[in-house]
């Protein structure tokens, strides 16, 4: 792990611990060259779990590839990382629960729902790029329900 700083490429743990039910280990990392401290998160993927899509095709779910979608959305929006972490924390529980394998729209829609509560905008920029509305009349449904 390098040290995002100075780049230099050997830091040392300091502190090491379960978070998230023990499914995450969090690192409070040392350079030794500059001294700068900083954390750190190994995050066990849900590699048994795999998304069927609408194509009919199945992949590995990758938390990652999720992540990096949902950041797009929050872009500029008062969104933490702590907050997506939660969230999607929460989800992969329900979707790993029982079953090995999950619906991409699923996923989709579960994500809109929990994007709702946290931030509206970012809710409906992930929502248009997800979801294909069929007309402008069931987007502005969809709009009308968050705001009444
Ligand atoms: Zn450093």
């Amino acid at each position: 792990m390098h040290c995002p700083r100075c780049k230099h490429e050997d830091t040392g743990v300091i502190d090491s611990r379960l978070s998230e039910e023990g499914r995450a280990v969090r690192r409070r990392r040392e350079c030794p060259k500059c001294d700068h401290r900083f954390t750190t998160f190994e995050r066990q993927e849900l590699s048994s779990l795999i998304v069927s899509k609408r194509d009919g095709t199945r992949e590995p779910y990758s938390r990652t590839k999720l992540e990096r979608g949902i950041w797009i959305a929050c872009t500029k929006r008062p969104v933490t990382q702590k907050d997506i972490d939660r969230m999607l924390s929460e989800l992969e529980e329900k979707w790993g629960k029982n079953k090995a394998e999950v619906e991409s729209t699923t996923i989709g829609s579960d994500v809109m729902r929990a994007l709702a509560k946290l931030d509206k905008v970012a809710y409906i920029r992930f929502a248009s790029v997800h979801r294909e509305f069929k007309d402008v009349e069931e987007f502005k449904n969809e709009l009308g329900k968050l705001f009444t």
